[in-house]
């Protein structure tokens, strides 16, 4: 039995705010994609239907908020776009909804920002694009550090997921990628950010102080389900102060869900089943950049889980962490 599928992480972006190609994309690619991320009711939507997609939650495409280095800036850029996808959610919500932008420049305006939209505007939660650059371009903040804790606080409080996305790395902090470009972007900059950054908050005791805090990664897990016994295996050996009450593997299993966004891939989802369960994995795409007729394609065809478990990450689980029973 095939069910309308949920994905979790698409891309979305303010009209004018996509008009600077990127580094890492051809202008004529980048035409076509950002004219993806503008088309919600038109491209979005008809890729949707030929995927067996039901709902797609949308998010800004990276690093939008976070590559704000001006903390006024970002947090009057987060509520315009907020805003923004809050119209384009009411416009079809039996098919759309939304993750917050925040302005983590300023951890209580991205508290603040991040309750009106779950209670005013009816999110699902958050998507943040891993580190903040604050005050100056070269700087790269991540939120392990005391000064969030409070934000986490609240984000356990409001019971939503906050998903932490991927950015590349700054190119003054990631001089191994020098000469080879071409390692840079989704090939493997953003994974070594975003892994570094998912371990930096399992170890910082977060998850000790918000036990119920729930954080979502993308790309099956960021690599993380195949190098976690490993890095517990050697920090028990060497854990230099690591403030962490528990293996950080406790942390992954009990706090973490993973999506498929991007990582089509049968052996790596059956390792993250392994360490995971089905019942934290959620069946995700990441359109622009990847086409919903492949995720489906892979996703619907797969013949080595269950038709329960199946069920699970095509709906099921999405249904449960987002409350969508009680989605506007
Ligand atoms: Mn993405």
């Amino acid at each position: 039995m095939k069910i309308p599928k949920i994905t979790l992480e698409d891309h979305v972006a303010v009209p004018g705010t996509a008009d600077k190609v990127p580094d890492r994309f051809e202008p004529e690619a980048w035409q076509k994609i950002s004219h993806a991320l503008l088309d919600i009711h038109g491209q979005l939507l008809s890729d949707m239907d030929a995927a067996g997609i039901g709902m797609s939650v949308l998010s800004l495409n990276c690093p939008a908020i976070q590559g704000i280095p001006d903390k006024k800036r970002a947090v009057e850029a987060a509520r315009r776009a907020n805003d923004y996808l809050a119209e384009q959610v009411a416009r079809n919500p039996k098919r759309f909804q939304a993750f917050a932008a925040l302005p983590l420049q300023d951890p209580d305006a991205a508290a603040k920002e991040l309750v009106r939209c779950v209670k005013q505007l009816g999110f699902r939660g958050a998507l943040v694009n891993s580190f903040s650059q604050i005050d100056v371009d070269d700087s790269a903040v991540y939120y392990d550090l005391p000064q969030y804790w409070d934000f986490w606080g609240t984000v356990e409080s409001l019971d939503v997921p906050f998903y932490l996305h991927p950015r590349d790395p700054l190119p003054s902090r990631m001089t191994s990628f020098d000469g080879q470009p071409w390692l840079r972007g989704s090939v493997w900059g953003f994974t070594v950010d975003t892994a570094t950054h998912a371990l930096r908050l399992m170890s910082c005791g977060i998850f000790d102080k918000y036990p119920k805090l729930t954080v979502i990664l993308g790309h099956l897990g960021e690599t993380l389900p195949f190098l976690m016994w490993r890095i517990d295996n050697r920090i028990s050996m060497a854990s230099r102060g690591c403030p962490a009450k528990k293996k950080l593997g406790e942390y992954f299993k009990k706090n973490f869900y993973v999506t498929t966004s991007g990582q089509f891939c049968t052996q790596s989802l059956l390792d993250t089943i392994l360490w995971l369960g089905a019942d934290r994995i959620l069946f995700s795409v990441d359109h622009p950049f990847e086409k919903m007729s492949v995720a489906a394609n892979w996703f619907d065809n797969l013949d080595t889980i269950s038709e329960a478990d199946w069920l699970k990450m095509a709906r099921g689980n999405a249904e449960r962490v987002l409350k969508l029973d009680a989605a506007k």
